[in-house]
This record gives structure tokens, C-alpha cells and sequence, in this order.
């Protein structure tokens, strides 16, 4: 699933190769991935329309075009977006295409389809068109996420740190991988109840989030040779990672296997030995 720093990737990628081209034709080859509009008004609304800058909001891609329409994008699961030379072989699960006037194509794949494009039409703001971005908590490289947010955040929440974390309305775009990793690398147990935290515990999850993603974000930037190679950038990051993917491995400090359990329908990896503060246990 792609997580926050390949979501900053491919934006990095498209800021590069999309902006300032033109969305000439607009090809749905599956209909499920249109959020909105209708079929019709989203092939006709993006045509013609030029790339004027594009952001992220979470794991949201947001592409503002002109006259003051957009293009909101999610990748959910199994999305890519890539702005490919006709030389690329489109994919098998090629779900929508947007011609350029570059010659290049705007490629939408997604094997699982449930990620989708929604159309922005002028007049209409991208919390109009997609609701759950009003929800969504602050950004995790901003200057929202601080250690006094994210203390007063958690307080009387029972549940779990690690479920809190994946919380989009605490954190946006803080996925799996990286809560696991932010949670050993300050010693606290995945299963401690969120509103133990301390001031401590919460300012270094702050510096450890921050680092993380910042870390992974420049793996993924220095691996975008080119504008379809904008994959991959958590299996690169999973090759170093302190716990993810490495249950039963040694932990890299302690030597003691990592343990993998499941929690609310996620794995979350973790070292028992190295992850002992805030050791209140969740009551549910
Ligand atoms: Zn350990």
C-alpha cells in the first residue's frame, strides 16, 4: 500500500513532468475509479484544462489546474500515477487515461480499484468534492504536529498508541510501516495506552516521525530516475527498517527476535525487550 513518502514521491514526480502540460482527452476504461462526477462530466470537465501546481494533503493528491478546477487523486491500495512516454507500454490495469499535449500520457493503473480520481469543476473547493479531507489531522512534516498537539490529542484516549497513530484524524498520512518504526525507535510497547503519554514520549514520537519520513522521502527522491519510477519506495525503505516486515529476525539493538502480532485487523512489529515505556496497558 503506498504510504505517505511514495504518495510525496510521485507528487515530486508530477510537479516535475505535469506542470505547465495540458490534458487534451480523457480516456475512463473503468468507471469505479471515478469519484466524481459522472463519467461523462469528468472526461469533459479535465479536457482541455493545464497543470498549474500539485500538492498533498495526507495521502491525498490534490492537482490544480486552470480556471480554478482540480483533480483530486487516492491510490488507496494498489494505485499508480505516472506520467509515461508512449514508449511505456501502458499496464494491464490501466483504469484512466488523460492524453497531454506533450505527447506523454497521465496513466491512472490500479489492479484492486479502489482508488479513485474526482473531478474538481471551477467554483468548488476540494473539501466540497472529497469530505474526508476536512477530517483529516495535521500533517506530519508540518508545523501543526507538535509534542503539546499531540499530547493534548491522546489524552484520555484507552485504545493502543499504535491504533492511535494510524488515526488520519490525529496524524494525516501516518501509515503502518512508519508507526512501527516510530514506535521502537523511541521504546514504546505497540500496545500502551495512548493517553499514558508522557511530555517526553510525545516530543520524541514528534522528532521520530518527523525524521522517519523525511528519511524515506529522500529514498524515494533520490530513486525517481525517471517520471514512471516513482515505485518502491517503502520496499527500499523496508531493507533498513528497525522492525517492520522483520518478525522473528534479531532486533538491531538487542539481539531478541522481533515479535509480529495482529492489532485491529494491522500487524504491528515490535521488540519487547527494547519497547517498554509507557507499558499501561489498552483496556480495550
Ligand atoms: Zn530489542
Amino acid at each position: 500500500m503506498p504510504e505517505l513518502p511514495e504518495v510525496e514521491t510521485v507528487r515530486i514526480g508530477l510537479e516535475k513532468y505535469l506542470v505547465g502540460d495540458v490534458f487534451k482527452t480523457v480516456q475512463v476504461l473503468r468507471e469505479q475509479s471515478v469519484g466524481y462526477p459522472s463519467v461523462t462530466k469528468f472526461t469533459k470537465g479535465l479536457a482541455r484544462k493545464e497543470v498549474i501546481s500539485v500538492e498533498r494533503r495526507g495521502k491525498y493528491l490534490l492537482i490544480h489546474l486552470d480556471s480554478k478546477a482540480g483533480l483530486g487523486v487516492h491510490l488507496r491500495m494498489s494505485g499508480r500515477l505516472i506520467v509515461a512516454d508512449k514508449k511505456h507500454k501502458p499496464a494491464e490495469f490501466l483504469r484512466i487515461n488523460i492524453k497531454l499535449e506533450s505527447g506523454r500520457d497521465l496513466r491512472f493503473e490500479d489492479m484492486r480499484v479502489f482508488g479513485r480520481m474526482w473531478y474538481v469543476p471551477p467554483g468548488e473547493t476540494f473539501e466540497d468534492i472529497i469530505p474526508a479531507l476536512t477530517l483529516l489531522g495535521p500533517e506530519p512534516l508540518g508545523k501543526d504536529l507538535t509534542a503539546k498537539y499531540l499530547l493534548e490529542a491522546v489524552k484520555g484516549r484507552k485504545q493502543a498508541i499504535k491504533t492511535a497513530l494510524l488515526d488520519q484524524t490525529l496524524i494525516a498520512g501516518l501509515g503502518n510501516i512508519y508507526a512501527d518504526e516510530v514506535l521502537f525507535q523511541t521504546g514504546i510497547h505497540p500496545l500502551s495506552s495512548a493517553g499514558t503519554m508522557t511530555k517526553p514520549d510525545a516530543e520524541k514520537l514528534v522528532v521520530a516521525i518527523k525524521k522517519t519520513l523525511k528519511q524515506a522521502i529522500e529514498l524515494g527522491g533520490s530513486s525517481l530516475k525517471d517520471y514512471t519510477d516513482s515505485q518502491g519506495v517503502n520496499g527500499k525503505y523496508q531493507h533498513s527498517a528497525w522492525v517492520y516486515g522483520r518478525a522473528k529476525q534479531p532486533c538491531r539493538v538487542c539481539g531478541e527476535p522481533i515479535e509480529r502480532i495482529k492489532l485491529v485487523g494491522r500487524s504491528a512489529h515490535f521488540c519487547s525487550n527494547c519497547q517498554t515505556k509507557m507499558r499501561g496497558r489498552p483496556t480495550k
